[in-house]
């Protein structure tokens, strides 16, 4: 079981989980407990470690940021054992959850769960901190923001449990986002494919590397809602969407329970930035050097348009980078400047990507043609196009976001019927 920020704010809230916890126990189950810190507690965090040193040492970040599960995780555990339960804290570096790579954005290698399952197998709760793990040489890391949900499957995967449950402030995953759309529909199912591509174009309702991971690893994922009664009907009923794979979905549509639509979903990200470069040389290797220094940097480069050359053998290049890399990006574009050769670059924070994403479409024309139409009627602009077997992104004025979605979600015929609304 997972429970997310807003389901940890406060100790009331922390209370509420508990006891959705012990009622799984008492169900006949062992349980882990995933937790993240409280709602807005991460955002303080890293405004500390800015204000302290702009150009912060992502070890000592890690130390900071990771200390708000450290409190969720002991109060959690506290407040079980104020209902009886036996329950304890296993901190990353106690288990521990070994992890490769950079600070910041660390992934999970290893986990070593022996002594976590002998705990569970004698009754008693494990409550672990998402989001930290710890590094080969023992400082404490943490998975990028958004992590618990991996540190979740990953201890999931480690236990072998049944089933993942990742409580949130929704009770499901919805066609979008049910705070931009009042109409969108809560899925009962969706394949691994589609979250993966859906959390990585924005829904944020999951972490990408947990859907890869629990694709990788087989576990079944469930999403569902914390804010619920006490005789609300128990997870084992699966009240919330399941996350599952293309075999099993085949089933739930022959079974008739879902319909397939051409558009599972629609997504939005308003945390990228665009960049063009005027006048580049139009000749072999010119945006190999753009993108390599930019590569090697981390930064990582989305959507890319070069435009066909003007008159003179130039093009002007287009492309977007995460908005918290924009000026690195630039200032080491401007370093490069002789020898990519451009003229002036141009950039702007205010764009935001709007993409639809469905199994569905591998099997059906005219899904691409269908948003250009239905964006045009509004009169909104696209600025740039990718797409991949599933998805189809474009690029839009960031104001225009909510209308977009809006507009999509009618016209691939996703709207919940008004009196189920
Ligand atoms: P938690 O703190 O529990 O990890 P998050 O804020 O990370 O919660 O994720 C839940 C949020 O994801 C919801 O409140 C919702 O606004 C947002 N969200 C975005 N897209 C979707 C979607 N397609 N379905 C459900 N929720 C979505
Ligand atoms: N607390 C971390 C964050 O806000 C991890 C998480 O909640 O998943 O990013
Ligand atoms: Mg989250």
């Amino acid at each position: 079981m997972k429970f997310g920020g807003t389901s940890m704010a406060g100790t009331e809230r922390i209370r509420r989980v508990a006891n959705i916890v012990r009622r799984q126990q008492a169900a006949g189950d062992s349980v882990a407990v995933v937790v993240s810190a409280m709602a807005g507690e991460t955002d303080r965090l890293v405004n500390f470690c800015r204000e302290a040193n702009a150009m912060y040492d992502p070890a000592e970040y890690d130390v900071v940021v990771a200390s708000g599960e450290q409190v969720t995780s002991g109060l959690l555990a506290l407040t079980l054992q104020s209902l009886g339960c036996k329950a304890r804290s296993w901190l990353g570096w106690q288990m521990p959850i070994a992890t490769i790579e950079a600070h910041a954005k660390a992934r999970v290698d290893t986990i070593d769960a022996s002594a976590l399952v002998a705990a569970m197998d004698a009754g008693e709760i494990a409550v672990i901190p998402g989001f930290q793990g710890v590094s080969s040489d023992w400082r404490i890391t943490t998975l990028g923001r958004g992590g618990s949900d991996t540190s979740a499957v990953a201890v999931a995967a480690a236990i072998g449990a049944d089933r993942c449950d990742i409580y949130t402030d929704v009770d499901g995953v919805y066609t979008t986002d049910p705070r931009i759309v009042a109409k969108a529909r809560k899925l009962k199912a969706v394949t691994y494919e589609e979250m993966l591509e859906l959390a990585s174009v924005g829904a944020k309702v999951l972490q990408t590397r947990s859907v890869g991971l629990a694709m990788k690893e087989g576990v079944r994922v469930q999403v569902l809602s914390s804010f619920i009664d006490e005789d609300s009907p128990s997870a084992d009923d699966l009240p919330g969407t399941m996350i599952v794979s293309e075999a099993e979905m085949e089933q739930i549509l022959e079974d008739g329970e879902m319909e397939r639509q051409h558009v599972t979903g629609i997504a939005h990200d308003k945390n990228e930035a665009k960049i063009i470069l005027t006048r580049v040389p139009d000749k072999p290797g010119a945006v190999a050097h753009i993108f390599e220094p930019l590569a090697n940097a981390s930064i990582n480069v989305d959507m890319i348009i070069q435009n066909v050359g003007r008159d003179k053998g130039e093009t002007d290049v287009t492309f977007t980078v995460p908005q918290t890399d924009l000026a690195r990006a630039q200032a080491l574009l401007e370093d490069q400047r002789s020898a990519i050769g451009f003229n002036r670059i141009i950039t702007d924070s205010k764009i935001a990507k709007i993409s639809v994403v469905g199994v569905g479409m591998k099997s059906h024309a005219g899904v691409a043609a269908t948003m250009f139409k239905a964006l045009a009627d509004r009169g909104i602009n696209i600025q740039a196009i990718t797409t991949s077997e599933i998805k189809v992104s474009v690029m839009i004025d960031e104001d225009e976001t909510e209308l977009a979605v809006r507009v999509l979600h009618t016209a691939y015929g996703l709207d919940a019927s008004d009196e189920a609304a």
